[in-house]
C-alpha cells in the first residue's frame, strides 16, 4: 500500500499542531484487502481535534466546510482532495437518518464505534516514511475481512433504526467485496426494512444503483428480496409467479434477478433488466393447455419503469433510456441490415448496443431452448451492428448526404413537405435502396409525391 503525499501531509499538518491523526473507513479496509482487489478511492483523514483546532492546523492550506457541522472539511492539495473529519460522537437517532447532535471528542475508539460496519470501523496511523505503522481495530474488522464477513459495529437492530440507509449499504459493500452477512446482521436488516421509507429518494436510489453495478449485486438482492421490494413494491407479485412456456425455467422474480447478473457492469442495462418484466404478472394469461403467455407486457413494464424511477428520482436521461429499452426488449431483431439499419434509427448506437445487452442477458436468463435459438441470432446481430456503425453507415437524417438546403436550393417550398422527402431519401438508404450518395439521393428526394406543392 502506498499513501499518497498529500494524505501524508494532512496527517503531519495535524500531528505537528499536537493532534493524533488517522486514515480512517474505507480507505483502511481496502489497503488491507490484498492487492489489487479493491483499489483506495478516497483517503479519509480523522483527528483527535476539535474542528476550530482542526482547521488552525490546516490554515496553511486551501480548505473547504464541507460538513462543518459534523466537524468535517476538505484540504485541496495538488494531488487531490482530502476529507479531515474531527473525532466525533453522535447523539440519539430520532428521525431514523441523522443524529440530532454530535460531540466531539480526542477518543478514536468512540469515533470507530458510530461507524457501520466493523470492516469500515478501523483506523490506520502513518509513519514518517508513509507506512502503514498501526491499525486500531477495535470491532474486528481485520478478522471480519479475513473470514469475508460483513457485520454491525454494536447491536444490528439498533445501528439500523438509527439510519436505514445502512440496510442498503450492508447489501453493497457484501455484494462489492464478496462478503457473507454475518445472521444476527442480516436478520436485523430484514426486520428494520420498513425504516427505508424514511430515507430519501435520491439516497435509497444511489445506494440501489451501487448494488446493482456491484459484481455479485443482483444474488444479494435476490436473497434479500423483502429489501429490494422494498423500495420496488412492485416487484413483489413477480416472486414466485411461473412462467408455464417453452421459453422459462425460472419465476419471475428468479428470471429478473438471474438477468441482471448476466449483464455487463452498466448502469442502464442493469436497472433495465431489473425492471424489464414487472409488468408480467398483471398481463400474465394461461390457455386451455396451460401455456402462460404474457402479451403486452414490454409496454406495461415500460410503463410501470417509469413511474418507479421518477418516484426513486433518478435522473431524467437515465430515466429515459431505462424505459426505452424495458418497451423494446421484447422485439424481434432480425440479424439482416435492413432490420438493423432501422433500429439504429429508432433508438441510436448506443442504446441499441445497449438493447443486445439487454436482450443477451434476458436469453441467458431463459430456457435451455430459448437460448439454443436466440443468441446465435443475437450474436450474429450484435457482430452485424457493430459492422453497420464501423462503416459509418447512414441511419439518420443527420448522416444523410443531402439535407434540407439542397432541397431549397432546387426550389422546394419550405414547409412540412420538405421534410417528408428528406424522409423518402433516409427511407430508401434505410431500405437499401438508395446509396447515401448525393446525386441518388436528390433524385429519391426530388422525385414527384403526394409532397409536392
Ligand atoms: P466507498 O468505497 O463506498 O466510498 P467508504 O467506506 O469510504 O466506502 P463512505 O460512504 O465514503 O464509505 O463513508 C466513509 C466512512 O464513513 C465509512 O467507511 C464508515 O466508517 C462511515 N460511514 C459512512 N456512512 C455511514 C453511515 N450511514 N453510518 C455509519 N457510518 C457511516
Ligand atoms: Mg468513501
Amino acid at each position: 500500500m502506498r499513501v499518497p503525499d498529500g494524505a501524508r501531509e494532512v496527517l503531519r499538518a495535524l500531528e505537528n499542531a499536537g493532534h493524533a491523526a488517522y486514515l480512517v473507513g474505507g480507505c483502511v479496509r481496502d489497503s488491507l484487502l490484498a492487492g489489487a482487489e479493491a483499489a483506495v478511492h478516497d483517503w479519509d483523514i480523522c483527528a483527535a481535534a476539535k474542528p476550530e483546532e482542526l482547521k488552525a492546523a490546516l490554515s496553511g492550506y486551501r480548505t473547504i466546510d464541507t460538513g462543518w457541522k459534523h466537524g468535517t472539511l476538505t484540504v485541496l492539495l495538488p494531488d487531490g482532495r482530502y476529507e479531515v473529519t474531527a473525532c466525533r460522537i453522535d447523539g440519539a437517532y430520532s428521525d431514523g437518518r441523522h443524529p440530532d447532535s454530535v460531540a466531539f471528542t480526542d477518543d478514536i475508539t468512540a469515533d470507530l464505534s458510530r461507524r457501520d460496519f466493523t470492516i469500515n470501523a478501523m483506523a490506520m496511523t502513518v509513519d514518517a516514511d508513509g507506512n502503514a505503522a498501526a491499525v486500531i481495530d477495535p470491532f474486528g474488522g481485520r478478522g471480519d475481512l479475513a473470514r469475508r464477513r460483513l457485520r454491525c459495529v454494536g447491536d444490528p437492530d439498533a445501528r439500523f433504526a438509527e439510519d436505514a440507509l445502512r440496510i442498503l449499504r450492508a447489501l453493497r459493500f457484501a455484494a462489492r467485496l464478496g462478503l457473507t452477512i454475518e445472521a444476527a446482521t442480516g436478520e436485523a436488516m430484514l426486520r428494520k426494512r420498513a425504516l427505508l421509507q424514511r430515507i430519501s429518494a435520491e439516497r435509497l436510489m444511489d445506494e440501489l444503483s451501487g448494488i446493482l453495478l456491484a459484481e455479485r449485486g443482483w444474488a444479494y438482492l435476490r436473497e434479500y428480496r423483502d429489501v429490494l421490494t422494498e423500495l420496488v413494491p412492485e416487484l413483489r407479485p413477480c416472486v414466485g409467479f411461473a412462467q408455464n412456456n417453452p421459453w422459462h425455467c425460472h419465476d419471475v422474480f428468479d428470471h429478473i434477478l438471474l438477468s441482471v447478473g448476466n449483464a455487463p457492469a452498466e448502469l442502464t442495462v442493469r436497472l433495465a433488466l431489473l425492471l424489464h418484466d414487472v409488468g408480467k404478472p398483471e398481463t400474465a394469461a394461461t390457455d386451455e393447455a396451460g401455456v402462460t403467455r404474457f402479451r403486452g407486457h414490454p409496454e406495461v413494464s415500460a410503463a410501470m419503469a417509469e413511474r418507479i424511477l421518477r418516484r426513486l428520482r433518478c435522473p431524467a436521461r437515465l430515466t429515459r433510456e431505462v424505459v426505452e429499452l424495458v418497451r423494446f426488449h421484447d422485439v424481434e431483431v432480425q440479424p439482416a441490415e435492413k432490420a438493423l439499419r432501422r433500429l439504429l434509427n429508432k433508438l441510436g448506437a448506443e442504446q441499441a448496443r445497449r438493447l443486445f445487452q439487454v436482450k443477451r442477458a434476458d436469453t441467458l436468463a431463459q430456457s435451455e431452448r430459448s437460448r439454443e435459438i436466440m443468441l446465435p441470432l443475437l450474436r450474429q446481430g450484435e457482430a452485424l451492428l457493430e459492422r453497420i456503425v464501423a462503416e459509418g453507415q447512414a441511419f439518420s437524417l443527420k448522416d444523410l448526404a443531402i439535407d434540407g438546403n439542397d432541397l431549397l436550393a432546387r426550389g422546394v417550398a419550405p414547409g412540412p413537405a420538405l421534410g417528408a422527402r428528406l424522409q423518402r431519401a433516409l427511407d430508401a438508404v434505410l431500405d437499401g435502396e438508395a446509396e447515401n450518395e448525393r446525386e441518388a439521393l436528390l433524385a429519391v428526394a426530388l422525385r414527384d409525391g403526394a409532397e409536392t406543392r
